[in-house]
This record gives structure tokens, C-alpha cells and sequence, in this order.
């Protein structure tokens, strides 16, 4: 299994199947009693095949119960048939940032560095020793660890863009590959042209365009992208019609440096520069110290959303307050960052805090002070009255039914995400979308009993109640055994050694 070791080489001989899949079926027809669809702007559950091919959904057609069975409707789609009964099939889920090679960084001595900017004091200094085989080899078992937690397709942004591709091209996972481009300050600033041309090459590589992996640009932040640089990541998202994915205001030092330089807002200067108008879409993550004047700017500049990542951005910095975003109709979807600031690459626990926001304020208010100090009655009602104020601007949105909130709040991991590359459509069960697909235990004990299905994904943690996974109309591990058969799977069992010895190696490096 182990091949030359030399250090630049990825060490597992890499089969041109990821090993976590089954043997491809080119023309499949799922059948299942419980499928989520969209209905206007919301989703419902009913009984439908879908017709998979080439990778995408060829077909949703509504399930006739009454008729002449499924297995008729299968002779009749010339395809194999898979009757899931009544499991319930959903689309897998979005991640729209994550720097999967970051894994290696999970639990690092984070104490040190969250005293202040964590991304400069102790990132930069590790990756900058990275190479293309360890980004590659950790960037690997990142994408396992989403394909657990039932993530179809990540949005990435990370050095050495070309191994993330390659990591992704090995376990099968679909990606939206940004290499970073930064030429101000941070690791490879002198190499930006290499990642500018490496951009390009992914766009229009269509090996990997016809596996789920496409390109877009990513500037790192607009404290280590010059003018000159925005403007030719600019010139090549508007050429090769790629959306623009990077940080915007996430620390103050960069909100510092943009002011001492331009004497603006960091969303401001990218608008002055024309930027936010100029791609066909602007994915931008964190926005920590985006002002209402700066979430007006970027509602009326095109297309831009935002990404709210919570539990990364409560170690790094604080969560954004998402209810602003929502009044200011900013478009915005839900994340994970990095396993190397929240220690998981679980996208479905983030969304228990979308929610949570709600109420979470409340005890930072002054009437909570108050009673505090007090502890009297009126002054508990008075901290009521606030948590029900914040109750109803929360950032699930003022819909009356929770049904309808935990609607929402999936959408921001399923079809929101899912329609912001011109080149693709995902995260619906919709013909033309990529085939990415999650079948649902609802009897397993994390989901059961399975009677409020869009609640129990948006509140629960039902990850260990994936039945089956679906990527590009293909069978991942095997069904009703999808955990154990990753992590027993050839790809996670070679490529955890070979994480583990670049790891050590890589940390001897940087604390010597
Ligand atoms: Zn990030």
C-alpha cells in the first residue's frame, strides 16, 4: 500500500475510485415513501423517485402508491432500483466554508494564541511549513470527517488549492476549491500568482468539473490583499465566471489596518474598489464588524451572501448577530470554519445556534445586570420581557410556526448554499441538482420518533442516524452500515497514518 517516501509525495497509491465508494451504478432510481422536495419557498415530505445519472438527478417523479409498483417504474426508467421504503431521503448538506486541511490543527495550544489574533500568531507560522502532500493527507481525513457528518459538498479555502482538489478527487467528496491568494501578509505571499493560475487551472479542469470539484477565487481578507490583487482576482472571477469566496472583517486587526490605510470599513474599501459588484457571486465569511451601513452596501452590490459560522467564530472572535443580516436582506448560509477553531466539522450543530440566538442575548442585557444585583421579582419580569424581544427578531426569522423556523434555518446548509456557483445546483432534490443525497434512519434513537423530521435535523444531533449517503448518484460505505464502513474503508485507515507521521514531523518543525 505504501509507496516512495519522499516527503512530497502523497505516500497511499491513490486508486482512480475514492475506496469509500461502492462499485458506480450509472443509472439509479431511488424510491422512498419520505422525500424532502421543495414547495415554493419552503420543503415538504411526500413519496417520489429520483433518477439519477451521470452524477446529477435526472428526474423527481411523485410516487403513485395505488399504480403498478415500483419495481414496473424501474423496468420502465431502464435503471436500478433502490426501495428505501419509508427512510427518509434528503439532500446532503452544504458547508459553505471550511479549510479541511486544518483538521491537523484540531485541539492544537489554542490558549496562547486566542489571546489575540489567533490567525496570525499561530496558523500562519504552521502553515507556512506545510507542503502540497501534507495539506493533501490532512485535507483528507477533513473530508471524511464531513462525509460523516453527512456533508456532500464543501466550499474550501486553503493554501496549496490543487492537493485540497486532490484530497477531494481521493474520498469522493464534491468541493468548491478557492486557493488562497494573499500577497500583503500571511504564509505564501510571494507564490500569489502561482495560486491565481492554479484557480484558473481548477476552472476549467473538467476531469474534476465531471467528480463535483470546481473552482472559485479566494482572496484571504482585505488586511492581506492589496488593491492590485483584488483587482485580478476580480478580472479572473468575471472571466472564467467563478464566484469570489473570502473573509471579510473577521478580526479587528484587519478592521484596523483597513481604517489606518483607507480610512474605511473593510466592506466599505471592497466596495469603493468595485469588488462587491464585479462577480458573479461573493461568498464572504465571518463579517464580525460589518456595520448596518456596510450589510446595506453589500445588499445592494450584486450578488453577495454572507457565512455565519457560530461555534468557530465564538472561539476566534464572537458570533456575528445574524437577526442584522436577516433585517438588512443579506442573503446568508451556515458553516463550519475549521476543525482547528471549533474542533468539529459537524455542520448540523451549528445550526442549534442559529436558533439559540433567539435567546442567548438576554443575559448580557442591562436589565439581566439589574437582577443581578437585585434578584427582585419585577426585575426577573423585566428580564422575560427582554428575552421575549429577542424571541421574536431572532435570526431563525419572525415566521409563526417553528415549522417553518426549522425550515429556515435547514435551508441555510441545503439550498441557499446550493445555488451560489453559476456552474452547479445542489442541496435540493430538484432534476439538473447534483446527486447528493442523505438517506435517514428515524427510528434510530438520536431521531426517533421521527414525527417532526424538520425539527429533529435542525435542533437534533442525528449525524449517527445516516442510513446511506449519496455523492454524485453514488453509494458511499455501504447502507445501514455507513459509519463503520468509512471508518474501516482502505483511504481512512492509510491515510490516518500517514496524517499522524506528517503531523508530528510538521509540529517538531514549528516548535523548534
Ligand atoms: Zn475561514
Amino acid at each position: 500500500m505504501w509507496g516512495r517516501a519522499i516527503n512530497n509525495e502523497p505516500r497511499i497509491a491513490v486508486k482512480s475510485d475514492p475506496m469509500v465508494f461502492s462499485a458506480p451504478h450509472d443509472r439509479t432510481l431511488l424510491v422512498s415513501r419520505r422525500t424532502v422536495l421543495p414547495d415554493g419557498d419552503g420543503l415538504v415530505i411526500e413519496p417520489a423517485s429520483i433518477l439519477m445519472e451521470g452524477g446529477y438527478i435526472q428526474a423527481v417523479w411523485p410516487l403513485d402508491l395505488e399504480g403498478s409498483g415500483v419495481d414496473a417504474l424501474a423496468v420502465r426508467a431502464g435503471a436500478r432500483l433502490i426501495d428505501l421504503g419509508d427512510r427518509l431521503v434528503t439532500p446532503a448538506f452544504v458547508n459553505a466554508h471550511t479549510h479541511l486541511a486544518l483538521s491537523a490543527l484540531r485541539a492544537a495550544e489554542l490558549e496562547s494564541a486566542t489571546a489575540g489574533n489567533m490567525v496570525e500568531r499561530f496558523f500562519f507560522l504552521v502553515e507556512a511549513a506545510m507542503e502540497p502532500a501534507d495539506v493533501r493527507a490532512f485535507a483528507r481525513l477533513g473530508a471524511l470527517e464531513s462525509m460523516l457528518h453527512g456533508v456532500g459538498l464543501v466550499w474550501d479555502h486553503y493554501y496549496e488549492g490543487t492537493a485540497v482538489a486532490d484530497a477531494l478527487m481521493d474520498t469522493g467528496l464534491c468541493g468548491v476549491v478557492a486557493p488562497t491568494l494573499q500577497d500583503e501578509r500571511g504564509p505564501r505571499c510571494e507564490g500569489w500568482d502561482v495560486a491565481l493560475a492554479e484557480t484558473e487551472a481548477l476552472a476549467t479542469d473538467s476531469r474534476r468539473i465531471a467528480r463535483g470539484i470546481f473552482a472559485s477565487v479566494g482572496p484571504h481578507a482585505t488586511d492581506t490583499v492589496s488593491a492590485s490583487l483584488w483587482q485580478r482576482a476580480v478580472e479572473v472571477a468575471n472571466r472564467v465566471q467563478i464566484p469570489i469566496h473570502s473573509h471579510l472583517a473577521q478580526s479587528i486587526e484587519e478592521v484596523r489596518r483597513v481604517y489606518e490605510r483607507y480610512h474605511c470599513s473593510p466592506t466599505e474599501w471592497l466596495a469603493r474598489l468595485g469588488v462587491l459588484e464585479a462577480a458573479p457571486q461573493g461568498l464572504w465569511a465571518h463579517a464580525l464588524y460589518a456595520s448596518r451601513s456596510d450589510l446595506s452596501l453589500l445588499r445592494q452590490n450584486g450578488h453577495n451572501a454572507l457565512v455565519y459560522c457560530p461555534y468557530s467564530q465564538l472561539v476566534f472572535g464572537f458570533p456575528a448577530r445574524v437577526s442584522e443580516w436577516r433585517s438588512a436582506r443579506v442573503p446568508w448560509v451556515v458553516a463550519t470554519d475549521c476543525a482547528a477553531s471549533n474542533d468539529s466539522m459537524n455542520l448540523q450543530k451549528e445550526l442549534r445556534f442559529v436558533e439559540g440566538q433567539r435567546t442567548v442575548g438576554t443575559v448580557f442585557t442591562p436589565a439581566y445586570e439589574r437582577f443581578l444585583e437585585t434578584g427582585r421579582l419585577e426585575d426577573a419580569e423585566l428580564v422575560w420581557q427582554r428575552r421575549e424581544a429577542f424571541h421574536r427578531t431572532g435570526a431563525g426569522g419572525n415566521h409563526d410556526k417553528v415549522g417553518d423556523r426549522c425550515q429556515d434555518v435547514l435551508s441555510r446548509v441545503w439550498q441557499r448554499p446550493g445555488v451560489l456557483h453559476p456552474q452547479f445546483t445542489v442541496g435540493a432534490i430538484v432534476p439538473g441538482a447534483l446527486a447528493n443525497l442523505l438517506v435517514w434512519d428515524t427510528d434510530h434513537p438520536s431521531f426517533w420518533p421521527g414525527h417532526a423530521p424538520f425539527r429533529t435535523l435542525s435542533m437534533g444531533d442525528t449525524t449517527l442516524a445516516i442510513y446511506a449517503m449519496y455523492i454524485m448518484g453514488r453509494e458511499i460505505g455501504v447502507p445501514g452500515d455507513f459509519h463503520r464502513s468509512l471508518i474501516r474503508s482502505e483511504i481512512y485507515r492509510d491515510t490516518v497514518g500517514e496524517a499522524s507521521e506528517r503531523l508530528g514531523r510538521l509540529l517538531e518543525k514549528y516548535s523548534m
